[in-house]
């Protein structure tokens, strides 16, 4: 098996990609890295090429004939950062991970102490961007997502949206990452049962392009966020959640219908202009549908998933088992 596998999703970043491949493989190269290989050897680069439109896809075919260890997987579209990342996973067919931008923001000379961190038996080291280098549009909007993901989660990390990260093969796998969950891909880990923990490292300003992320993420973020947190606790017993919430409704609306036709019984009070008979109405019908939201997830539940594909335009020194994995 192969030890490493590192993978780089890459959105119009053609300017910076020979400079990623002279500093990754002045890194890969390094004699001192196989002693944080463990028992395996050798090493891979996939390239997850998400739509780009500037010919990144050309400049790594290239790549490839002077670098064998390169693979390329290139979207038709531009997915989006998870996809790429979740392509790059089901493709790795390293004993270890780690995953970088393409950007040059990323310092492949952290890769020998973020296996050795990992080696200590850890399933995820999330990089550390202590000194981060953006603009503040950047830096400000990330401390306070990464404050409310900490407050919420419950996971002590400082830095949960590094692109910097190193895993283990086991964790990588059990990963089905959808929308832009790869901000939290930490916290899933660790709700899964992982053990995560994270490192300082080295950080560069972002040297040819622009960001690919805008204002919108946010909103996407907070989404994400409410996806995970219901992916992670209650994925595997809806009933728990929708249940709970259902049996409440139907039981308070029933009290209160209760009462309303005891009233007119015994006291003779007319029902048809009591605001409250609505209010009971309403909670037995809407604890009736969040039951049954809960009874068709708890049915679904038990299927097991298989999770989408991504149109794949071309890929290149890919097992031909492996491409099949990653189509629609
Ligand atoms: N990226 C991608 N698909 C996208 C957006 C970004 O593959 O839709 C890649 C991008 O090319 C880069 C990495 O994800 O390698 C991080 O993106 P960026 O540097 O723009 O994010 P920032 O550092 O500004 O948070
Ligand atoms: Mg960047």
């Amino acid at each position: 098996m192969t030890a490493l596998t590192v993978i780089v999703p890459l959105f119009n970043e053609r300017e910076s990609l020979p400079e990623l491949k002279r500093r990754l493989f002045e890194a890969l190269d390094n004699p001192a890295l196989p002693e944080s290989f463990g028992e395996h050897t050798g090493f891979e680069v996939i390239m997850v090429d998400d739509g780009s439109t500037d010919g990144s896809a050309d400049l790594v075919r290239e790549m490839i004939t002077e670098r064998p260890e390169i693979r390329l997987i290139s979207f038709r579209r531009n997915y989006g950062k998870t996809a790429a990342l979740s392509a790059g996973f089901r493709a790795a067919s390293g004993e270890m991970v780690i995953t970088m931008d393409a950007d040059l923001q990323d310092d492949p000379g952290e890769f020998r102490p973020l296996l050795m961190k990992l080696r200590e038996g850890y399933d995820m080291v999330s990089g550390w961007k202590l000194e981060r280098k953006d603009p503040l549009s950047k830096t400000l909007p990330s401390k306070l997502f990464n404050s409310s993901t900490r407050l919420f989660s419950g996971i002590p990390l400082h830095d949960f949206n590094c692109g910097l990260k190193a895993y283990r093969r086991r964790l990588v796998a059990s990963l089905d990452l959808h929308g832009e969950m790869h901000r939290y891909i930490p916290v899933i880990a660790h709700w899964n049962g992982y053990r995560v923990t994270e490192m300082p490292v080295r950080h560069h300003p972002r040297k040819y392009g622009k960001s690919k992320f805008g204002a919108a993420r946010f909103f996407a973020g907070l989404f994400d966020f409410l996806s995970v947190m219901f992916i992670t606790r209650y994925l595997r017993r809806p009933m728990h959640f929708f249940g709970m919430m259902g049996l409440g409704s139907f039981m308070t609306g029933l009290l209160i219908s209760l009462y309303v036709t005891l009233d007119k019984l015994m006291n003779h009070r007319p029902v048809s202009n009591r605001p409250i008979l609505f209010l009971g109405i309403l909670l037995i019908i809407l604890g009736v549908q969040l039951f049954s939201t809960g009874l068709l997830g708890e049915m679904l539940s038990t299927r097991p998933a298989r999770s989408a594909g991504y149109a794949v335009r071309e890929t290149a020194n890919l097992d031909e088992e492996i491409v099949r994995k990653l189509e629609v």
